[in-house]
């Protein structure tokens, strides 16, 4: 297994002195008014080791935040739990669920961690890609893929709406197709929404908390470090029914036993407003149109971004002869000739598939969205 990509584009940006639209991160701070109600509960001696499944007046801000959003009422002692970070709860709800010789569905592209986590619970890897023959370019889901890719053997599938890297949003008929081809089945749900609160142009976030036959099956995954723009502090929840959830607990127990204590009361003060979470759409929105603007007047073709902070192109009608590298080595020379960093799509593949197209993060200062434009625009 080598390094993952976020780490090695991220290290060469810094080596190149080149603008980081690589590695998903906004480069501006959070409200200081959570960074206060973090520091305050420092203060106030909250220093030691919280509930093994979280501090609950978080889990119950996050019960009440999906009740107000979603209509499913998850009860907060026994159907949250705290975790380390989204990748934690990711790995801890396959280990919990998946027995060797158990296979998953990932739906290709898709985030660099489910295989290898998938792989350490010895299960097997399923793989059906996104898309579908008759709309090239396209990352909606193929539902008959999915059907056909369906065993007695399946455990799990993990879904990822609004999606990394494609930034696709799943509309209420794919969730009703997803809902209708599971009934039958006892297969799981991982639906990994950590980019939630990040859906543009006025649609919703389908998440499965909306969809009674998929809540009943489902793990939900979001986290705090996308939302509130605090990635490094790798702090997220998981939402399960009360079964699922004392699986995955026997595990989470024994892999960090449980999470930083201040900042889980810091999130559960800040979390009383809803606005931070609500005006989001619009505050990435702008950022979206202001990026997709710039890079409408170079030969990037831009694909669609209708949800989380990353915008895709693609790269086969550029000027340079460059454009012929592979995405991997196209990326690498972007970085360190032109100055902006980005992420090869091929890296979400398990067969480094090369369609020609790149991901760029657009979670950045106007500024450093201006001067990675400026640098694009002479390709
Ligand atoms: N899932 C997806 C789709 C992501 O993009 C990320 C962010 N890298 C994660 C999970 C992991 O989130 P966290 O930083 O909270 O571990
Ligand atoms: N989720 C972020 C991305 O896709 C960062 C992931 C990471 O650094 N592991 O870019």
């Amino acid at each position: 297994m080598g390094t993952t990509i976020f780490t090695v584009m991220s290290a060469l940006a810094a080596e190149k002195n080149a603008v980081n639209l690589g590695q998903g991160f906004p480069d501006f701070e959070g409200d200081p008014r959570l960074v206060d109600a973090v520091a305050d509960a420092m203060r106030k001696g909250l220093n030691q080791y919280p509930l093994m499944t979280g501090v609950p007046a978080l889990r119950q801000a996050v019960a009440a935040k999906i009740a107000a959003l979603y209509g499913h009422a998850y009860d907060a002692n026994s159907e949250i739990t705290i975790t380390a970070g989204a990748t934690q709860a990711i790995l801890t709800a396959i280990l919990a669920v998946v027995h060797p010789g158990d296979e998953v569905i990932v739906l290709e592209p898709c985030y660099d961690s489910y295989v290898p986590n998938i792989e350490l619970a010895g299960g097997v890897v399923v793989r059906v890609p996104l898309g579908s023959s008759s709309e090239p370019g396209s990352f909606q889901p193929d539902f008959d893929r999915i059907a056909a890719a369906l065993t007695p053997k399946t455990r799990a599938i993990i879904i990822n709406t609004p999606h990394n890297p494609s930034a696709t949003v799943w509309s209420r008929a794919h969730m009703e197709k997803l809902q209708a081809l599971l009934a039958p089945t006892n297969v799981l749900v991982i639906a990994d929404e950590v980019y939630e609160h990040m859906v543009y142009d006025g649609q919703q976030h389908e998440s499965v908390a909306r969809y009674p036959g998929l809540a009943a099956r489902s793990f939900i995954v979001s986290s705090f470090g996308k939302t509130y723009h605090v990635t490094g502090w790798k702090v997220a929840y998981v939402a399960a029914p009360a079964s699922l959830m004392a699986e995955f607990r026997k595990v989470h127990q024994f892999n960090v036993f449980t999470v930083n204590t201040p900042v889980q009361h810091g999130l559960a003060t800040y979390m009383a407003d809803p606005q931070p979470y609500l005006t989001l759409p619009a505050f990435y929105q702008r950022k979206r149109d202001l990026f997709r603007a710039g890079l409408a007047k170079t030969k990037f073709r831009l694909l669609p971004s209708e949800g989380s902070y990353f915008q895709c192109v693609d790269i086969s009608q550029l000027s340079v002869p460059e454009r012929n590298l592979s995405e991997a080595d196209f990326c690498l020379w972007l970085t360190a000739e032109i100055g902006v960093a980005a992420i090869p799509l091929s890296a979400f593949y398990g067969n480094g598939h090369d369609q020609k197209v790149i991901r760029f993060c657009y979670a950045k200062k106007d500024e450093t969205l201006q001067l990675a434009l400026e640098r694009l625009s002479r390709l």
